[in-house]
């Protein structure tokens, strides 16, 4: 494709987007902005491979928003080092079977007691104590790691910002992109990409030598915390403990993958 054809056709995926978008304010009722966004994720996931072709992000860009994003993430949050598990040994036996081999892959134990794990854009990840605490295997860590690099190698995380930088009205310079990440990082995936997680971390923890059965036991005892939070009360951003798809759910896939 020629540049003023790529031009071209970025602007009619934006015209989609916009109708998409002006659709959905229509629809929204007040103070449901990050609903919105939500929404418009979730369509747009369905709406237009193309979309994430003609806005494509090269790896460098892609591992620079990763750095100035996790600066931000970090900058209200303590770092500390893991003694449970040997997580670095983990991350290294995956390490060899990733794909996107030009993405800066790397984890962080941050102090908190929330149970959850998250990926974002530039393959950084980050382990709350509080999940660490909760699992008891290095299988089921094993495949915690591996969903979230997962989120990295099917690029879940990358696409989400690459959508919102189409939705605003600016053309974003490289300071507003990661303040867009920013302001997307901690919303949920949609369920068609936790399933996918689900399924390449269950073949990355295999590669590496683990066992899936973690995985089983990992969701066995995150549905009985649900069980504890209560359905309303699951966390809407948790990667794990989240509204859909349940813990029952994704345990009874994994067992049949
Ligand atoms: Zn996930």
């Amino acid at each position: 494709m020629k540049e003023n054809e790529v031009t071209k056709s970025a602007n009619s995926v934006k015209s989609i987007l916009f109708s998409f978008m002006i659709f959905f304010s229509a629809n929204i009722t007040v103070n449901a902005q990050d609903d919105f966004l939500k929404e418009l994720l979730n369509t747009a996931d369905i709406l237009n491979e193309t979309l994430l072709e003609v806005t494509a992000l090269s790896d460098d860009e892609e591992n620079s928003i990763g750095i100035e994003l996790e600066k931000q993430i970090l900058s209200d949050m303590r770092v500390v080092r893991e003694r449970k598990f040997d997580l670095k040994k983990i991350f290294n036996d995956m390490m060899s079977y990733v794909d996107r081999t030009n993405i800066n892959y790397g984890y962080k134990v941050v102090s908190t007691d929330e149970v959850n794990a998250y990926a974002i854009a530039g393959g950084r990840m980050f382990f709350n104590t509080g999940i660490l605490d909760f699992l008891e295997t290095e299988d089921e860590i094993a495949f915690v790691m591996a969903h979230e690099i997962a989120h990295n190698e099917l690029r879940h995380c990358i696409k989400r910002v690459q959508y919102a930088a189409i939705a605003s009205s600016i053309d974003p310079s490289f300071g507003e992109i990661v303040q867009l990440a920013y302001g997307i990082y901690s919303m949920p995936f949609t369920k068609y990409d936790e399933y996918e997680a689900d399924e390449l971390g269950v073949w990355l923890m295999k590669k590496a030598g683990y066992d899936k059965q973690g995985a089983v036991d990992f969701f066995t005892k995150l549905e009985e915390l649900e069980k504890e939070y209560g359905i309303d009360e699951r966390d809407a951003v948790n990667d794990f403990i989240s509204s859909h798809p349940t813990a029952r759910d994704r345990r009874d896939r994994v067992k049949n993958m």
